[in-house]
């Protein structure tokens, strides 16, 4: 059965989208050679301003609103979750279920005139959580159905925080949402970590906002990620970290053999990958 890690912040622009994607590579690379389920990675597309990256970032075309997950929320019954399940052409053993703007727009409006409409997702993905051995799932910025629908479909949420004083403020809002679904939904569902996300040393307040994190979730922050323009391109080249050659390597450059993006997302994997594999032994 699969693990269900929903990648989760109130905010824009924290690094939700990239971690989730790297998060769902990096999984799928370190999973590559076991057989069957067992091997295989599910990225599920919540955010609809991440359609551009999402619906594209694994080589292929944008999806008709037919096809995409808005269909799997809204209608009743919602159409066949395999047939919307696509495959990376980066990564054989990494599928995913594309989101589509307006349609993702539309599915957060009509949401709450609808029955059950805090687990439809949940719902929905019951039937392939077998096939899958990891299930990621990227939420838009904001509160409301799309974000609880991705937070009940959850066994745990990582929720990445901006290392600036901006990133760790409004982290409360998010923990009583978190806190309310466990009581109503899903008392099971755990804190995996907060990962502080776009590090910058050289800036004053880093160290302290670090320190601050560390004091308010001892033991359950982990390991940061740097600001990294190979990050940034890797995004808008609509690849993960893993899959990306900076052009300076295009060239024929030496370069280190593994830059520290993807040294540090393949950290965050193995810890993911050790966390969960030995049966909760969650932060929280
Ligand atoms: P969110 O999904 O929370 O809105 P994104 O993952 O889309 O955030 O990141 C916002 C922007 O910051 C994107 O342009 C992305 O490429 C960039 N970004 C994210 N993480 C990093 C990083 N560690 N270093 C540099 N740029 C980053
Ligand atoms: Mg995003």
């Amino acid at each position: 059965m699969a693990l269900t890690i929903t990648v989760a912040n109130e905010k824009g622009g924290v690094g939700k989208t990239t971690t989730a994607v790297n998060l769902a590579a990096g999984l799928a690379l370190r999973l590559a050679d076991r057989p069957g389920p067992a091997g295989r990675v599910l990225l599920v597309d919540m955010d609809p301003q991440g359609h551009a990256l999402l619906a594209t970032a694994f080589g292929q075309p944008p999806v008709q609103p037919a096809d995409s997950l808005a269909s799997l929320l809204t209608e009743t019954p919602p159409p066949s979750v395999q047939r919307l399940i696509q495959r990376s052409t980066h990564h054989d053993n990494l599928f995913y279920i594309p989101s589509h703007r307006a349609s993702m727009v539309e599915a957060a409006r009509v949401l709450p005139t609808l029955m059950a409409n805090e687990t439809r997702l949940a719902r929905a993905l019951s039937p392939v959580a077998h096939q899958f051995a990891y299930v990621i799932i990227d939420t838009p910025p904001n509160t409301g159905d799309l974000l609880v629908n991705a937070l009940v479909a959850g066994d745990a949420v990582i929720i990445p925080v901006e290392t600036s004083y901006l990133g760790v403020s409004g982290l409360r809002e998010l923990e009583r949402t978190i806190e309310q679904i466990r009581m109503l939904f899903r008392p099971e569902l755990k804190i995996l970590g907060y990962l502080p996300t776009l590090l910058e040393e050289q800036r004053g307040e880093a160290q302290e906002i670090l320190v601050e994190l560390e004091k308010r979730y001892r033991g359950y922050i982990l390991p940061p990620i740097h600001r990294s323009s190979d990050l940034a391109y890797a995004h808008s080249s609509h690849v993960d970290v893993f899959t990306y050659r900076p052009p300076r390597q295009r060239r024929g450059e030496q370069i280190a053999s593994s830059s520290r993006p993807t040294q540090e997302y393949a950290q965050l994997v193995d810890l993911v990958l050790q966390r969960t594999n030995s049966g909760g032994t969650y932060a929280a």
